[in-house]
């Protein structure tokens, strides 16, 4: 554990304090009513490109601009891809976006509109992030990772201390895991500030590729398959470095849900927390509401909830949220 350590995390603070929104930390009234202990939401859906991932990535950049690189690539499309074109125009460095041809126009103008170049190889994700590598090795490129980094890590842990700060009697985190960059900086900042501190990962239970190599004892890959929850698919990478340990080093619980609870999360956020988030951001709530966080552990005391993104597609929004009211069930009587 010692690859980390809390003056890494106090130095990503100061990097990316300016950058990046110290964000709010809301009690929610119906979810601690129902849980019948204090329910806080820490509300990553304020920052400027709509999710956490801008401080793993405004701390990884300003890094590489402190050491003079001029230039970086990374291959995701997602949260992680417009936190790097942002942190990049921030900070006065380019960015390139590797995307394969099968990427939706709309995603591409979205990467062109932050000010990244998007450069389109290959006919899969795999293939994109070859090119992404390509550039490293022969044209100077820095590659930023989207999670298994220790400055990324390093900037997700920020909540972590955002968190501790703002409420010295927290008990358990609750935290939406896919790669595990923010699992494992909250968990390790968190710690650091108090060992009691219960730390539970969510994530779908269908291609949650943490969760398998935690089961099997080592990385391994899992089949992707379609999700609400889409920023927590994708693998870990078999040759992880640093989230899979720190990961199964600090965590007590991983909790699984299916999609329609995963659902019910979202809808739960919009009606009575008036909050718009993506599938993976709701899984907190999700998993509070359908009961499947240990007793016990909700005992101990004031709960946290990382909802982590904003960024779901509209229309699909406006979908859930009208057919969840008319189909009116027991989890929006509360
Ligand atoms: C990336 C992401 C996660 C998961 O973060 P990891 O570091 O990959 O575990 C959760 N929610 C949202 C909205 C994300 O973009």
């Amino acid at each position: 554990m010692s690859v980390l350590s809390l003056a890494d995390v106090y130095r990503a603070r100061r990097r990316i304090a300016g950058r990046v929104f110290h964000t709010p930390l809301v009690e929610s009234q119906s979810l601690s009513e129902k849980a019948g202990t204090p329910v806080f939401l820490k509300l990553e859906t304020v920052q400027p490109t709509g999710s956490f991932k801008l401080r793993g990535a405004t701390n990884a950049l300003a890094r590489l601009a402190e050491q003079g690189c001029r230039k970086v690539v990374t291959a995701s499309t997602g949260n992680h891809g417009r936190a790097v074109a942002h942190a990049a125009r921030a900070l006065g460095i380019d960015a390139m976006v590797c995307m394969s041809a099968l990427v939706p126009a709309n995603k591409v103008e979205a990467v062109r509109a932050l000010g990244a170049q998007a450069r389109i190889a290959g006919k899969s994700q795999d293939e994109a992030e070859h090119e992404a590598l390509r550039l490293v090795r022969e044209e100077g490129f820095a590659y930023v990772p989207p999670f298994d980094d220790l400055h990324v890590i390093a900037g997700q842990a920020t909540i972590g201390l955002e968190i501790v700060e703002a409420l010295p009697d927290v008990a358990n985190i609750v935290v939406p895991l896919s790669g595990g960059g923010l699992f494992a900086g909250i968990a390790f900042a968190a710690r650091g500030a108090n060992r009691a501190i219960g730390l539970t990962g969510v994530t779908m239970s269908r291609g949650a590729a943490m969760h398998a190599s935690l089961a099997a004892g080592r990385p391994v890959l899992v089949e992707e398959v379609e999700t609400l929850a889409d920023s927590l698919g994708g693998g870990i990478g078999l040759e992880n470095r640093y989230t899979y340990a720190l990961t199964r080093d600090l965590i007590d619980e991983t909790v699984l849900l299916d999609e329609a609870s995963i659902a019910r999360g979202i809808v739960h956020a919009y009606e009575h927390e008036r909050l718009v988030v993506e599938g993976a951001a709701a899984v907190g709530m999700a998993a509070l509401l359908d009961g499947m966080l240990p007793a016990a552990r909700i005992k101990r005391g004031p709960l946290v909830l990382i909802v982590t993104g904003a960024n779901i597609d509209m229309e699909q929004h406006r979908r859930l949220v009208a057919s969840a009211s008319t189909q009116p069930s027991s989890h929006n009587a509360l």
